[in-house]
């Protein structure tokens, strides 16, 4: 750890620009260390949920919430945290045998239950076309559907379910789309959250798309490799099979082959609770109206080249949301008046696809319409493209419309203020596109709500096990805070020059 001593600076500011003068709040570098080095330390494993390091984070950032007298989310049990139900989906073992050789899930086949199963079946497998097979005997049949789309190959199959006694089905798609599809079982998690943006697993989505019902239903798809060692002829010449069928829409059965084989599989459902962790500052005349200072807490947990720490991803950003409380907190009780509601906001799942925003966008604690912005920080920690050169962030305005004027020329007045510190704040993010969705303020942009995203940018050990905390730069986040601080306390008290955006 290189110049220990400038990490360890005070700062005071004055912020007399504004009719409440005096203020003066204290910037600690100190806590920042303390706060980074511990979010990203060994034994929080990189705060992937539901790894328990996760939990400690979320209760770290919530005790500090409470030592500083932030007010916890209103009538909620739970104090500060905003549970989000997780469904885990547990894959016992599955096993398709074909050949004798036990084939792999996501390359060669996909499968799901609606309900906890643990089964073994020998079946022929039989195609009716685009019609609805006759109601006898297909408890003991896998029924075969060929669809153009999985939306399609479901719809017929809720059809058949609900019409028969089927039980089991087979599905496949036009060859590389049947690929496609079972591929994604490789890469999915098991962690099934609301609303996700993120592509679910095969299965889940199978899982998510059989039809509700109190029997035990069960779905396989095949990629073509071990069609082919069940049907004994490749799945194109299978498809274009059952395309026929469909085509004269024939209602007579029509078997495909007498296969057997055998499975043993187990799929069973929990549900946990990750959570965002919020608490606010009420405001004065107007308290009913809201400016979230949001970071995610949580990053990848082990990974193939080891725990990735995410110290600059983003134990910064989440360091930076819990000093700026501590510093709105010192100032209120000094006298400062915050007219508008401060509502900090660290929130979970944003590696897994901006979970946690997208899940308090979808469930706010305070109405929509009534927030005037978050300001989103996401790496702040890692001024390193210039090295030897001042620091500096960028902070990008989404979606601000009338706000934006007042905001940029505020935020050109602090680089201009603390350009003697070494400082600058950027407005031009060059990686702008790719930010725009790439982080929790993107939700909010969705609803309507201006995002000022602030950030340093990517560098050579993002997503890495190499993001470790001696390589932030503590006193560039410190000006970074210096400057939100300004940020927020004039919108905060300058309600006119920063209105609320007006209802569609
Ligand atoms: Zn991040």
């Amino acid at each position: 750890m290189k110049s220990t001593i400038n990490l360890f600076l005070l700062f005071i500011i004055s912020v007399s620009a504004f009719a409440q003068n005096n203020l003066e709040v204290e910037i600690s570098t100190k806590r920042l260390v303390r706060d980074v080095y511990f979010l990203a330390s060994d034994s929080l494993g990189g705060r992937k949920f539901p790894h328990k390091g996760s939990q400690i984070a979320a209760e770290y950032i919530a005790s500090e919430f409470e030592a500083i007298n932030l007010k916890p989310i209103p009538n909620n049990p739970k104090a500060y945290f905003q549970e989000m139900p997780v469904t885990k989906l547990d894959k016992g073992e599955t096993r398709i045998f074909a050949n004798k050789i036990p084939p792999v899930a996501g390359f060669y086949y996909s499968f799901a239950a609606t309900k906890p199963i643990s089964d073994s079946l020998t079946q022929p497998i039989k195609y009716w076309g685009k019609s609805t097979p006759p109601h006898h005997n297909l408890g003991d049949t896998i029924v075969h559907i060929y669809g153009k789309t999985m939306d399609d190959a479901m719809a017929h199959l809720e059809e058949i379910a609900s019409k028969t006694d089927a039980k089991s089905f087979a599905i496949s798609l036009p060859t590389k789309r049947n690929k496609r599809f079972i591929r994604r079982e490789l890469t999915a998690s098991r962690y099934s959250y609301p609303n996700s943006m993120l592509i679910r697993s095969s299965s889940e989505w199978l899982y998510h798309h059989l039809p509700k019902t109190d029997d035990t239903l069960r779905v396989f798809m095949f990629n073509k490799e071990l069609t082919g060692d069940f049907f004994e002829k490749s799945i194109k010449s299978l498809n274009k099979a059952s395309a026929k069928v469909g085509k004269e829409n024939r209602s007579t059965s029509f078997p495909i082959s007498q296969v057997t084989y055998k499975t043993d599989f187990f799929i069973k459902t929990d549900t946990l609770f990750d959570k965002n962790v919020i608490g606010y500052i009420e405001g004065t005349d107007l308290k009913d109206e809201v400016i979230i200072i949001g970071g995610h807490y949580d990053h990848l947990g082990r990974m193939p080249d080891g725990y990735c720490l995410g110290a600059d991803d983003n134990a910064s950003g989440t360091a930076g949301v819990m000093e700026l409380a501590r510093m709105c907190a010192q100032a209120q009780s000094n006298g400062f008046e915050f007219r508008r509601s401060i509502v900090f906001m660290a929130f979970c799942a944003e590696e897994s696809g901006l979970n946690g925003s997208m899940y308090y966008a979808n469930n706010p604690v305070f109405p929509l319409d009534k927030t005037v912005m978050i300001i989103n920080m996401d790496m702040i920690g890692r001024p390193d493209n210039r090295p030897n050169k001042p620091g500096y962030a960028y902070t990008t305005p989404i979606g601000f419309g009338k706000v934006k004027r007042p905001t940029k020329r505020l935020l050109r007045k602090v680089d201009r203020q603390m350009s003697n510190t070494e400082f600058y704040l950027k407005q031009d993010f060059p990686e702008n596109i790719m930010w725009l969705m790439g982080s929790d303020h993107f939700p909010f942009h969705r609803k309507g709500i201006p995002a000022l995203i602030v950030t340093t940018g990517t560098h050579a050990d993002y997503h890495k096990s190499t993001d470790t905390p001696d390589k932030i730069n503590f006193r560039n986040m410190a000006n970074v805070l210096k400057a939100m601080f300004v940020l927020i306390t004039d919108i905060a008290t300058e309600a006119d020059k920063y209105p609320l955006r007006e209802k569609e």
